[in-house]
């Protein structure tokens, strides 16, 4: 059992990065509305708190089995607009690997619960008194796995993934509140009050400024034109995804407007029927193809057209 726990958390936690993602996506899935995150030690110690439901008690105790899910989906469908969590494996795999310390409250419940295991195994649990939410404080990563934790990369590598995840995860999730803080540094802070908004805190007032809004999502002027694909943000249902399809119509939207080696800055948002999205492509590289591309590239290219054409008359 616990040795599966640690074959699994090769894939959960790859890193410190991929590790905060699954707990980030573990708060929005609670419905938190603020999320703070607190990394030191290059992300072998982190904090997350959040505002979410909490757990009870017995959903504490069993939060870090594997396959302990409350979240009930029909397939392993990544792209189910409900929620990020689909196979009750994240935190099981987390904690195998570290000393993890759960906090947690529900607003239903007068007391407060606070859960201990090291290397996946309940050491303590207690009753105390807290805000309603939950707390998972992440000790030693890797501490029983030293050859993986061999594998983790300098201080300034493993923060630059960190805050490239939280940035991603903040720029889609605008209502949310995001707090990013390195060895008591902090880098990023959003309030979650709007996309244009979260947009300003996470880019600043000059790329605001030259952002136009268009049927999905906005676009950069020429003024703040980028030299790498990367700040063509693209999520579909609420997922970062990298699509070449979308990535395509973007491209092919500005033709007469980029300079070689110059893209442009987008943020892309887009619906489409989970069914639409080709499974085979794995998910942990993000890349999707559609399978009604044509439709796809269509929707985007022609809505930039317009835009365009509106803009230049
Ligand atoms: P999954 O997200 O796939 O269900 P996880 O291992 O990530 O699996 O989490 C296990 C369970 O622990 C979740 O289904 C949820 O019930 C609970 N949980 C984890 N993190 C939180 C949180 N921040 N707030 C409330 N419940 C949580
Ligand atoms: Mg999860």
């Amino acid at each position: 059992e616990s040795v599966s726990n640690i074959i699994a958390a090769g894939e959960v936690v790859e890193n410190p990065a991929s590790m905060i993602k699954e707990l980030l996506e573990n708060s929005l899935d609670a419905g938190a509305d603020s999320v703070k995150i607190e990394v030191f030690n290059g992300g072998k110690d982190v904090k997350i708190s959040d505002n979410g439901s909490g757990m009870e008690k017995n959903d504490m105790m069993l939060s870090i089995e594997r396959h302990a899910t409350s979240k009930i989906s029909t397939k392993d469908d990544i792209f189910n607009l409900m929620t990020y969590g689909f196979r009750g494996e994240a935190l099981a795999s987390i904690s195998s690997v570290s000393k993890m310390t759960i906090s947690t409250k529900t607003k239903e419940s007068n007391v407060g619960y606070k859960l201990t295991a090291y290397a996946g195994s309940i050491r303590n649990v207690e009753e105390i008194s807290r805000n309603n939410g939950t707390e998972i404080e992440i000790r030693d990563l890797f501490y029983n796995t030293p050859a993986r934790k061999k594998f983790l990369r300098k201080e300034s590598t493993e923060y630059n993934k960190i805050r490239d995840i939280v940035l991603k995860e903040a720029l889609v999730n605008y209502d949310t509140a995001f707090t990013l803080i390195f060895d008591d540094k902090p880098s990023i802070k959003t309030s979650g009050k709007g996309i244009e908004n979260t947009i300003l805190e996470l880019f600043g007032k000059n790329v605001l400024k030259n952002l136009k809004k268009f049927e999905h999502g906005y676009l950069g002027s020429v003024e703040i034109l980028r030299s790498s694909k990367d700040y063509i943000f693209t999520y579909v249902n609420k997922r970062y995804v990298k699509s070449n399809t979308i990535e395509r119509a973007v491209l092919d939207g500005y033709y007469t407007k980029l300079m070689k080696g110059k893209y442009p800055f987008a943020v892309i948002f887009l619906n489409t029927d989970p069914k639409e999205i080709d499974v085979n492509v794995h998910p942990s590289k993000k890349i999707v193809k559609f399978s009604n591309d044509k439709i796809i590239y269509t929707q985007i290219k022609s809505a930039m057209d317009d835009y365009f054409y509106l803009e230049e008359r």
